[in-house]
């Protein structure tokens, strides 16, 4: 079985009265084929459900509230970047909407990974001024005859960056639920240091 007891608690329901947060921006970049889509669609809850409702606008945003630490979130993630305009602004635009970012590259694939440092220049110097979170993601973790990324490696480039870092198989579903909660932790660390 691919389920998880933290998918469980991620997407329980209950309706407990707390202090609610966000909405959180999450915008999810990288390469087209490392798994963005497939990561997302875990988000949503396909997996879970036929026909997901909170599937918005052609598949490309996702609403969905996660209890994380005993605390609700409501996340949109956006699944936008591969169809924005190459020779435009629109992905300079991207990079500049959203609370926090998911880089994802795939394990199997060198040059994604590579990319995903550009990504991260870009972001930083877009983003100057704030601490966005950014967590680096080397997905595909299932297809381990095939890696071309090391664990070490990816880990020793995010720091660099100061960004988290995690393996993901959307494959599996392993690790996936882990990595939504991850975002929301570090939104509610920098919502809170803005507060103080
Ligand atoms: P995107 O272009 O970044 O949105 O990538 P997709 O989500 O469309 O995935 C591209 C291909 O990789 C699809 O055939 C997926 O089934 C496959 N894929 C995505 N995640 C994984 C994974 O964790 N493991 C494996 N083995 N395949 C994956
Ligand atoms: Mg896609």
């Amino acid at each position: 079985s691919c389920s998880s007891a933290s998918s469980d608690s991620a997407l329980s329901t209950e309706s407990t009265p707390s202090a609610s947060a966000g909405p959180f921006t999450v915008v999810l970049l990288g390469d087209g084929g490392v798994g963005k889509s497939a990561l997302a669609s875990i988000f949503a809850g396909a997996s879970d459900s036929m026909g997901s409702e909170c599937e918005l606008y052609g598949g490309e945003i996702f609403e969905q509230t996660i209890t994380v630490d005993g605390e609700r979130a409501s996340v949109t993630l956006l699944d936008i970047w591969d169809s924005q305009d190459e020779d435009s602004w629109s992905k300079q635009r991207c990079l500049q909407t959203g609370d926090a970012f998911i880089i994802v590259y795939a394990i199997t694939d060198r040059s994604s990974f590579l990319h995903a440092s550009d990504l991260r220049v870009q972001l930083r110097r877009e983003r100057e001024a704030d601490r966005t979170p950014i967590i680096l993601v080397g997905n595909k973790s299932d297809l381990v005859r095939c890696r071309e990324v090391s664990v070490s490696e990816a880990r020793a480039s995010a720091s660099v960056f100061d960004c988290k870092f995690i393996e993901t198989s959307a494959a599996m579903q392993h690790n996936v639920w882990p990595l939504f909660e991850g975002i929301v932790r570090q939104l509610r660390l920098r919502r809170d240091a803005r507060e103080t």
